[in-house]
């Protein structure tokens, strides 16, 4: 039972930036370099999860044993280089309309992202000036368990103060909402990338949409 909305919580690639395409490529080519076989779409099978826990999964498939720290940093350095390859990732289309109505609620809003890359801040406060305070952002650096453990969407209320049922997360990956239903959250997905809608209800998604605008538009049927 959802009481009034007091805190929005979103995350970061496939919400609020159009990255996903150019992580999944990344990934793919610098699994194969490193001889992993990692298909485009299962990155987004495994989006959320930290670089750390992809990295060994690949390691525990392939070789039957954990990744080593050394293997962990050389293979998530030439990840992010592969990725720095790409242009920057455009907003989201629709995401700033989103914000700024929401903005204009008075609802608090929050990034809870996976991604703990040093320019995440700029990036934020560049794309959308004026909508999310430093210390409504959290990133894998504030967490000990990253996504599908429940504990960044936890922190996320902690931080806001509000109960389960006065918030909101927009996510769009199945361990992303997973992660936010096992906080107990009333979760929104939005089904930016190729996995059929099946794959974000089957972790629980309290509603599937298609595009940021259609969240938008129906923000006071969906929450009241
Ligand atoms: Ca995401």
């Amino acid at each position: 039972m959802m009481k009034n909305i007091r805190a929005v919580f979103f995350d970061m690639d496939g919400v609020l930036f159009d990255s996903m395409p150019a992580h999944a490529k990344s990934w793919e080519t610098v699994a194969k370099q490193f001889g992993f076989d990692l298909p485009y779409e299962e990155v987004f099978m495994n989006e959320g999860r930290t670089g750390f826990s992809t990295i060994n999964m690949l390691m525990q498939r392939t070789h039957g044993r954990d990744a080593t720290q050394q293997e962990i940093d050389d293979i998530y350095e030439a990840k992010c280089q592969e990725f720095n390859k790409y242009p920057e990732a455009p907003q989201m289309p629709g995401a700033m309309e989103l914000l700024i109505k929401l903005q204009r609620k008075g609802l608090a809003l929050y990034v809870v992202t996976g991604s703990g890359q040093p320019s995440l801040l700029e990036r934020l406060r560049l794309n959308f000036p004026g909508i999310f305070r430093p210390e409504r952002i959290i990133s894998s650096k504030d967490v000990k368990h990253g996504k599908p453990h429940p504990e960044p969407y936890l922190m996320a209320l902690d931080r806001a103060g509000v109960e389960a049922n006065e918030a909101v997360v927009v996510e769009n990956a199945p361990l992303g909402v997973r992660s936010a239903r096992a906080a107990g959250i009333f979760t929104v997905a939005v089904n930016t990338g190729p996995l059929p809608n099946i794959a974000l209800e089957a972790e629980g998604a309290n509603i599937v949409l298609a595009t940021l605008h259609e969240l938008c538009e129906q923000w006071e049927s969906i929450v009241g």
